[in-house]
């Protein structure tokens, strides 16, 4: 505890006055006047030495602040140690003024100012408010000082000048000492317990004050009345609350909000004047000038506040209302308000009115690789580009909206352009591109807004990085999708997806291995809806869960019963999303279990893509294979597999897709390509197998397997049994 008064140091203080006790005592003086004057003054150089010690923990004005009140205490225990003298030793009467009352004088001026410089901005934010506080507190408790005791002291006059001068100076001083701690109460916020500690003190000492002067103006004080340990007391809070702030810097902290009684603090001690003029009123007093004068400077001041108060209350009205309609990261408009814009835009244009919805492609992605904070710089710096095209809006996370008033592809494009320089955000260089969805309408704001919003949607599902202006089509396709989206659910639910068996067959023989089971809705309105449309809703919605469980399920109890020969294996089709979702592989073990369906006889297909996906992807592959099924990869050389993962993966069939068959010379690729998969283990099957002469080149080639509308199409589970026969034929 160094930056704390330590006991050692306190004991040279208390020791010497205990002593000095003990010989006064002895000596026949009063023992309460002995107790209590030498507890004052104990206490005053304990308080003032423990303030010293806390400033020099503390920076800047609380180090002043912290020094000041030192001086108030020591002060103060120097005065009262004169007076000490004076009282005990002294043949001299006492004489006034003393340098005891120098001492004690110095007292409230140094405290005063030491809390000033302790105490915080004001709630309302300007340097002139804390000053009306003063002088409402200060006239305030002027009016209940002067009907107390100043008054008296005033007509008294004085022996001399510096005597009435001196007399007049203790309440004065008392009355800065409430003021600042009453001031200091309004404004206290963060640390509480040193602020009470020294509003505690001040009231101490301005309530033994003001009795003593009470008691000096009639004559009745005595050293050793029970007030004299309001003093005492004063002191014991000033040093307690010095030992408490001491290494902590802040102690009226500006960060957190006031209580709402705070606020009236100011105002109370007015009320208690108020009390006590009106009794004075009512004994038929009047009003004499001074107290009239602290009246109408209480009323100008509270005036003043008041209308300080209406305003921070416009300024802050201001704010609100900026807040309220623009993004706080961006600074630009936001949705809510952006919409009122264009709303009003079109609405007074006559020509169309161009609008540009953008998107960050992969903005995901940075904030994920590079964090938030990177995240939120670079939307703040797109934001700042974006305002460069026209009047722009963040309309959410990574969309945001320009208001366009030149040509509209234009502009587009310059923006596209803009944003592709890098940004630099702190250490990081961030390259991205945007998608763009323009669109432009003299009908209403909704509707153009709708517009560029469906050719956002548009840009994005073009791959990214590309401006599409609004089409009609779009609309229609958006209609369908919702149709889908909402039937689709109902299909589900309902049970009326079916599935279609396809052959697959072994090569030359083209007698039947498997099946594939396919998906199929047929809608009573919409009639057959393909499956890499429906499925490609279902993805979007994320119903391809429940979808692909019950295609599953059904394919499994359907080719249970039909097993008779042994059987053929079945094929399902397994999206991306499914295979990603820790929950399947327990679905598959429970659909297995549910329909008896033999584990070995199950294939799961799995699209090419996910190669890409590799780490994630390939201990879901384990799991599914742990429990039986093997593991085809469908549509190979369709997009962009990668030959280089392909034998680090857990897959036992692999599927070429249709297209390679297509291209009449690529027998001699094809070749060299089964010869690969087979040196990696696969079983190949050769997808959408139309013609004869395809199927012999496949054979030739060493496929193991073929599938395609030569050997069978899709069909229901009951016709299957017929195929086999004709195919085994
Ligand atoms: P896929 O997995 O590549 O399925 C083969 C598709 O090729 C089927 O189309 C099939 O009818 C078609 N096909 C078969 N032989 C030939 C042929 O000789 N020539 C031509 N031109 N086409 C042939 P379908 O049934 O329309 O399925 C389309 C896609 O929908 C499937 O492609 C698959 O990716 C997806 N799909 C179908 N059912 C499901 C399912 O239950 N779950 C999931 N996740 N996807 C499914
Ligand atoms: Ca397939
Ligand atoms: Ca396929």
């Amino acid at each position: 505890m160094n930056d704390r008064l330590r006991p050692a140091r306190a004991a040279w203080i208390v020791l010497p006055a205990v002593v000095l006790g003990v010989v006064l005592y002895a000596r026949g003086g009063d023992g309460s006047a002995i107790v209590a004057l030498l507890a004052g003054t104990t206490a005053a150089f304990l308080a003032g030495l423990s303030c010293l010690a806390t400033s020099r923990t503390m920076p800047g004005r609380h180090r002043a602040g912290w020094l000041l009140l030192a001086l108030a205490g020591i002060s103060w225990g120097a005065g009262n140690t004169f007076w000490l003298w004076q009282e005990f030793f002294s043949a001299q009467t006492t004489l006034f003024p003393s340098p005891a009352d120098y001492g004690f004088l110095i007292f409230p001026v140094a405290a005063a100012v030491g809390l000033g410089l302790l105490s915080g901005r004001s709630m309302l934010g300007s340097s002139v408010a804390p000053v009306l506080d003063g002088i409402v507190v200060a006239g305030a408790l002027f009016l209940v000082l002067w009907s107390v005791s100043m008054r008296d002291i005033w007509a008294a006059g004085g022996e001399s000048p510096l005597a009435y001068a001196v007399s007049l100076a203790y309440p004065i001083g008392d009355l800065v000492s409430a003021t600042m701690a009453l001031l200091l109460m309004t404004r206290a916020r963060g640390r509480r317990s040193v602020v009470a500690l020294l509003v505690a003190a001040m009231l101490g000492m301005g309530l033994a004050d003001t009795l003593f002067a009470v008691g000096s103006a009639d004559g009745t004080y005595v050293s050793g009345s029970w007030f004299d340990y309001g003093w005492v007391a004063g002191f014991v809070f000033l040093a307690l609350a010095a030992r408490r702030a001491a290494g902590r810097a802040v102690v009226v902290d500006t960060g957190t909000g006031v209580h709402r009684w705070q606020l009236l603090l100011p105002y109370l001690p007015f009320v208690v004047a108020v009390g006590v003029e009106g009794a004075g009123a009512y004994a038929g007093r009047l009003l004499d000038p001074a107290e009239l004068f602290a009246v109408l400077l209480i009323l100008g001041s509270l005036l003043a506040r008041q209308l300080l108060v209406l305003l921070s209350h416009t300024s802050l009205t201001e704010r609100l209302r900026f807040e309220a309609s623009h993004d706080t990261l961006t600074g630009l408009a936001n949705r809510k308000y952006f919409a009122r814009l264009v709303d009003r835009r079109v609405a007074s244009a006559d020509a169309p009115v161009g609008l540009l919805h953008i998107n960050l492609d992969h903005f995901a992605w940075v904030n994920d690789r590079l964090g938030d904070d990177v995240g939120d710089q670079l939307l703040r710096q797109a934001g700042e580009r974006m305002a460069v095209s026209g009047q722009a809006a963040r309309l959410s996370g990574d969309v945001f909206a320009v208001l366009v008033s030149g040509d509209l592809i234009t502009t587009a494009e310059q923006l596209a352009d803009a944003m592709r320089a890098p940004f630099s955000v702190g250490p990081h260089t961030v390259g991205i591109t945007v998608s763009i969805g323009a669109a432009e309408t003299t009908t209403s704001g909704p509707e153009l807004r709708k517009m560029a919003d469906l050719a956002l949607q548009a840009a994005k599902d073009n791959g990214k990085d590309t401006i599409s202006p609004y089409a009609p089509t779009m609309r229609t396709r958006l209609d369908r999708e919702m149709t889908l989206r909402t039937e689709l659910e109902a299909a589900v639910a309902q049970g009326l997806l079916q599935v279609a068996y396809q052959p697959i067959v072994k090569l030359p023989t083209a007698e039947m291995s498997g099946v594939e089971a396919l998906a199929r809705w047929r809608h009573p309105a919409l009639g057959d809806v393909s499956p890499a449309e429906f499925i490609a809703v279902a993805e979007r919605t994320g119903l391809i869960h429940e979808l692909g469980a019950c295609i599953l399920e059904q394919a499994c109890a359907e080719m249970a019963g039909l097993s008779r020969t042994g059987g053929f294996y079945v094929s399902v089709n397994v999206s991306t999303l499914q295979l990603l979702d820790p929950a399947f592989p327990a679905r598959v073990a429970r659909v297995l279990l549910d329909t008896g369906f033999d584990p070995a006889r199950l294939v799961l297909e799995v699209t090419e893509s996910v190669l890409a996906d590799e780490a994630q992807v390939t201990t879901a592959l384990q799991r599914l294979r742990s429990l039986g099924p093997r593991i085809a990869i469908d549509d190979f050389g369709s997009g962009y597999a990668s030959l280089r993962y392909l034998h680090r993966f857990p897959a036992d069939i692999v599927k070429i897709d249709r297209s390679y068959l297509e291209d009449s010379g690529a027998g001699s690729f094809i070749r060299s390509l089964i010869e690969l998969f087979h040196s990696l283990g696969l079983t190949v099957v050769a997808e959408g197998v139309e013609e004869d002469a395809q199927s012999r080149m496949l054979s030739e080639a060493g496929s193991d397997l073929a599938q395609g509308y030569l050997f069978g199409r899709p069909m229901p589970a009951r016709e299957l049994a017929v195929v086999e026969s004709r195919l085994a034929a």
